[in-house]
């Protein structure tokens, strides 16, 4: 019989690691891709359907092109449990799997308990993050909508790491240019934990002061702590309460619950360590993690694209194992981050990142970065392809 590998999580990491397994092994690896939405929904991009230019249809790819193209069988349920001993999963519907490799990439957690009353005004519908793609992306949107002109959006970042380094600043261009056009009395109010814009910095900055004059105000070092829904406010560690009339407050992250689960986020209790060769983890034999759920090496940020990377380093090392090959001792990673600023311009960051062998890590690439200038309506085509194409990548 073939070797089995199962995939958790059809996301950026998961989708491309499914697709990829079977390509490298000439289809004879057999994949299982357990996950439990319907449709796979982008985060990159999602923030224009909160500034209105783009809907949940246009950021939502079928799972059918993974069984159809390429043999994938995939398992519309949640993985409840992993017993890296008998390599064995549990599913939600109480089937177990066996495996003779796993791939987990089961993209972040928020941890809500970091923030007081965040968890009730979450479930409440009250306070949203609209982090993870879907049906909340829209809520989100609704509430903006609904704000009346002359209100405040208030947008709280956790300490990095977080998922998505630009996401937040990209957010609130995205709003400011929906309130600029329809609701010019409004603010955004953007509230960061850490201690200047982790990304794209000088670029965000002259969009909010030229672009969006005086609608985004953007405060540092601001650690939201706690939440009280109904008189709309935000408190943080040290400095004065916030009121707003949206707030959209992110709270820290860690891996996947079912990563934390396993026992495999050992760094901080939050990211998952891996042998950077493989991406298997170092706390359990022929579990491969990927995506944002591992601890980062410096410079590597936790983006769609790079979970795409790893996806591809992985499924290489996973057939080359398999079939008794030596594994690729240098592997690389790409990355490219695009922002936009508001519906059509764009900008982005992108970095190429080495395995060094002798310190068994990730390196940035001296020289390999590149970053815009300025924002411009060409590279909103190149942000818009690239998405496309990465879908195609992970899905068809
Ligand atoms: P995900 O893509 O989140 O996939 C995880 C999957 O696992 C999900 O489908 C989930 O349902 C499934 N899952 C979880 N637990 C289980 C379980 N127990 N059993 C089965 N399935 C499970 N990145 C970029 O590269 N470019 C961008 O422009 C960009 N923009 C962004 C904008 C926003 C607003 C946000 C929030 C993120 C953005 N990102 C961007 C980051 C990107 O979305 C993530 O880095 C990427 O999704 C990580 O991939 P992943 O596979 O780790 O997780």
């Amino acid at each position: 019989a073939h070797a089995r590998v199962l995939v958790v999580g059809g996301g950026y990491g998961g989708a491309t690691a499914a697709k990829y397994l079977r390509l490298l092994s000439d289809q004879k690896v057999e994949v299982v891709l357990v996950e439990p939405n319907d449709a796979f929904v982008s985060c990159p991009i999602s923030n224009l359907v909160i500034g209105g230019s783009r809907t949940l249809a246009d950021i939502t790819v079928p799972y059918a092109g993974l069984s159809t193209f390429h043999g994938v069988r995939v398992v519309k349920d949640t993985v409840a449990r992993i017993d890296p001993t008998a390599r064995k999963a549990t599913l939600g519907s109480g089937a177990v799997v066996g495996y003779d490799k796993l791939v987990l990439s089961p993209g972040i957690e928020l941890m809500f308990d970091g923030v007081a009353g965040l968890r009730e005004a979450q479930l409440q519908g009250r306070v949203l993050q609209a982090w993870k793609a879907g049906p909340e992306t829209v809520a989100l949107r609704r509430q903006l909508e609904a704000m009346p002109d002359g209100g405040t959006y208030v947008l709280t970042i956790p300490e990095a790491p977080y998922r998505c380094p630009p996401g937040p600043y990209e957010r609130a261009c995205q709003v400011a240019s929906y309130f600029k056009a329809a609701k010019p009395r409004s603010k955004v109010l953007v509230l960061d934990a850490n201690p200047d814009v982790t990304s794209k910095g000088a670029l965000f900055k002259k969009v909010w002061a030229e672009q969006y004059g005086g609608m985004v105000e953007y405060r540092p070092q601001h650690k939201a702590v706690a939440v009280d829904a109904a008189a709309g406010r935000v408190k943080f560690e040290i400095q004065d309460d916030v009121r707003g009339d949206v707030l959209n407050v992110l709270p820290p992250q860690r891996a996947g619950a079912i990563a934390v689960q396993t026992g495999l986020a050992t760094a901080n209790g939050r990211w998952c360590p891996v042998d950077y060769l493989s991406f298997e983890s170092t706390a359990a034999r022929h579990i491969h993690v990927l995506g944002d759920a591992i601890q980062i090496a410096p410079g590597m940020p936790k983006s769609g694209h790079m979970a795409n990377s790893h996806a591809k380093v992985a499924a290489a090392a996973i057939v080359a194992e398999l079939n008794g090959w030596a594994p690729n001792p240098a592997p690389m990673l790409t990355n490219t981050c695009y922002s936009f600023v508001d519906a059509k311009n764009v900008v982005h960051v992108a970095s190429v990142h080495e395995y060094v062998a002798a310190e068994k890590t990730f390196k940035t690439v001296a020289g390999s970065g590149g970053l815009s200038t300025a924002p411009n309506e060409m590279e909103g085509r190149y942000a818009w392809n690239w998405a496309r194409t990465i879908w195609a990548d992970a899905l068809a």
